[in-house]
């Protein structure tokens, strides 16, 4: 059940956010003076910074996000070790928190149970005897969260009907994350594909198939993954809003992909009868549909019993953990250890049973004043996008109505919701194992995602994020922008810092969502959240001709020796970024007309501003995961959100005095100017 559209400030993390720390405030003394800002700002920012965090062995990428995290998951351990230590009452909140957190923490019966606990669902899949079980079988399990179906199916906005959800139909979700690992022939990809054969076999081996079984079903699973990603769509092509967007009547969907059993899927998920449903992507789509017909039985049952394994192997034994890990995160991310139990036991909790954790997060550690101050500081961001939309030469007077139209219409969410996730038919039974109590998470979740979006109109009001997280996000079919409590503390929102940090840092965050209306994805849906044209045809035009310059300028950007960032995959993001710094350096110009701020530690404000931006992007990444990240993730590394972001930004240069034989400038006629 996932959400595909909501665009957040980085991919998400597991990670929450708990208190305040010194260190995670702005301060100059993190900067390294010795490099000079016009050849690495990014250094100059922020190098003591990363030089003062290395990476230790199970950190991929540590930086600010992950740091906050990390001192953060500290102390919602400490809440929860509570909960878990004392008796709460059966059926509390309390209860069910504290008890999840105890099975995870059990690592003697864990390991007792070994994979006892998915037993009954792989005897399950290996007693299917014809095509039609399998889809019954299938079905049952993706109710549980488990893909054996392959395709997505899930009720979300209508992209042409905004005020109601539909169905959605999207296609396959890769194990290893992205169809370039199936199908590239490099040295590197062909490695990578090594490590995860041997993973599937693994798999297979620790539920007892002879070694000869387990490398017969592997091969299996990988050939039918390849099937998949051979006709799935390109994260580029996912990007195209029109291309990824099919609706049906339900009888021409039976019609059009006869193959597949859309009744008996809709059935054993729990959905009501429906009228319509939008296939995002129909070639893959018409793939799972062939495989499901053609591929032998025996084939398929192994792709399901593999998924059923690889789901559950995070909360089976040490042993599953163990080869999940070695492929997950070592091969494929580059972490040398993984992250000691605790910490997973949390991130598990919150997985579970997240707007429950957050509700206690948001009692006891977010001050409403914050929610004040965010308030006033969107409203003043708002009010300078709107006035450069105003003075932009290059649009007409027709397109910037509607653009200020649909400005002035954002939904705007800081904090945590207005009313709580009801958790109260949700048990958590000490009796049962972990992985039992987690598959009935996951029905319950099936179950309350579908009564609340099948057939019905789409609630504004639902929060996409859970209020501890550590992001923000832009969703285009409610027009809303969301800032969670977990991103209103230092080194992004600190309320003790003076404009410049602050705007600098939240205010290009603000910025950035607000930005995400009008990027190359956002401009395309309109004010209501439909996905409607309401730019004339020259202007459009013009957009187009001035996004192609970010696009390119960011293709030329060389990652690591060879391999080069993708700027289609990233442009949406990359506006974002621009779009976010603009606003927030005219809303922060803005305020301090009124409230003049001097200079400090031999900075001046307009100064202190970029490197608070700098500051926020610190972080330290292997090259396994910037690797990864270059297929996977449409976010410029944080590196680049700085190095690349803000040449181009005229505000800079008149900042710090860049010149023509500085390394980071470009040329005013060649710098992006979009909004
Ligand atoms: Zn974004």
């Amino acid at each position: 059940m996932k959400l595909k559209k909501i665009l957040p400030i980085l991919l998400l993390l597991p990670c929450m956010a708990y208190g305040q720390d010194e260190e995670s405030r702005f301060s100059t003394k993190y900067m390294d003076t010795k490099a000079k800002p016009g050849t690495d700002f990014y250094r100059y920012a922020c190098g003591k910074w990363l030089d003062t965090h290395p990476l230790t062995a199970e950190h991929s990428r540590y930086g600010q996000f992950n740091h906050l995290s990390e001192q953060n998951a500290r102390q919602v351990r400490q809440l929860i070790e509570n909960l878990a230590a004392n008796p709460q009452e059966p059926g509390s909140l309390a209860q069910k928190i504290g008890t999840l957190y105890q099975l995870a923490m059990d690592s003697t019966r864990l390991n007792a149970e070994s994979y006892t606990p998915i037993k009954p669902l792989l005897q399950q899949i290996n007693q299917i005897s014809t095509r039609r079980g399998y889809m019954l079988i299938a079905s049952q399990l993706m109710r549980r969260g488990i893909n054996a179906v392959m395709f997505s199916l899930y009720f979300d906005a209508d992209l042409k009907d905004a005020t109601r959800y539909i169905a959605q139909v999207y296609q396959p979700s890769l194990t290893m994350g992205d169809r370039d690992y199936y199908l590239s022939n490099d040295e590197h990809t062909l490695n990578i594909r090594k490590a995860y054969k041997d993973y599937v076999t693994e798999l297979f081996l620790l539920v007892g198939n002879t070694p000869q079984e387990a490398e017969e079903k592997s091969a299996a699973v990988i050939q039918i993954e390849t099937q998949l990603a051979q006709a799935n769509y390109s994260r580029t092509k996912l990007r195209d809003v029109e291309a990824n967007y099919h609706k049906y009547t339900f009888e021409a969907l039976q019609n059009e992909y006869s193959e597949i059993d859309w009744s008996t899927c809709l059935l054993q998920l729990g959905a009501p009868a429906i009228t319509e449903v939008s296939v995002a992507q129909p070639e893959p789509i018409h793939q799972v549909g062939k495989l499901l017909t053609q591929e032998p039985l025996d084939n398929l049952k192994a792709y399901a019993e593999y998924k059923v394994i690889d789901n559950a192997a995070s909360s089976l034994s040490d042993d599953f953990r163990a080869a999940q890990f070695q492929f997950y995160n070592k091969t494929l991310s580059g972490a040398q250890q993984d992250r000691p139990r605790w910490k997973r036991a949390v991130s598990l909790v919150d997985d579970a049973m997240g707007m429950a954790v957050g509700r206690m997060y948001v009692e006891k550690y977010f001050p409403e004043t914050s929610k004040q101050r965010m308030l006033q500081l969107v409203e003043n961001l708002r009010a300078a996008l709107a006035q450069r939309i105003t003075s932009l030469q290059w649009m007409s007077e027709e397109t910037k109505k509607q653009a200020l139209q649909k400005l002035s219409t954002f939904y705007v969410k800081i904090g945590y919701p207005d009313t709580w996730k009801d958790y109260s038919n949700r048990h958590i039974d000490p009796a049962l194992s972990l992985y039992e109590n987690l598959s009935r998470v996951a029905q319950f979740e099936t179950a309350d995602h579908i009564l609340r979006r099948a057939n019905q109109n789409v609630d504004r009001a639902e929060w996409l994020m859970t209020p501890q997280t550590i992001n923000a996000y832009y969703n285009p079919t409610t027009n809303e922008i969301c800032f969670p409590a977990g991103i209103l503390q230092p080194p992004f929102f600190d309320p003790t810092a003076d404009d410049a940090v602050n705007y600098g840092a939240i205010g290009v965050i603000i910025g950035h969502e607000m930005t995400h209306g009008f990027d190359d994805q956002g401009a395309q849906f309109d004010k209501a959240g439909n996905l409607s044209n309401w730019w004339t045809p020259a202007d459009k035009d013009k957009f187009q001709q001035r996004t192609q310059v970010m696009e390119d300028y960011f293709n030329k950007i060389e990652v690591l020796p060879g391999m080069y960032a993708n700027g289609k995959l990233t442009l949406g993001e990359n506006i974002a970024d621009n779009g976010g710094l603009n606003v927030a350096y005219q809303a922060f110009t803005e305020a301090i007309k009124s409230k003049p701020l001097e200079q400090k530690d031999g900075f001046t404000p307009q100064q202190r501003f970029f490197l608070s931006y700098g500051f926020i992007w610190a972080g330290n990444i292997r090259d396994e995961q910037l690797r990864q990240y270059n297929k996977l993730d449409p976010h410029s590394p944080g590196r680049w959100r700085v190095n690349g972001a803000l040449p181009h930004i005229d505000a800079w240069y008149k900042a710090f005095n860049i010149r023509k034989n500085d390394k980071l400038y470009v040329p005013k006629n060649k710098r992006v100017q979009v909004w």
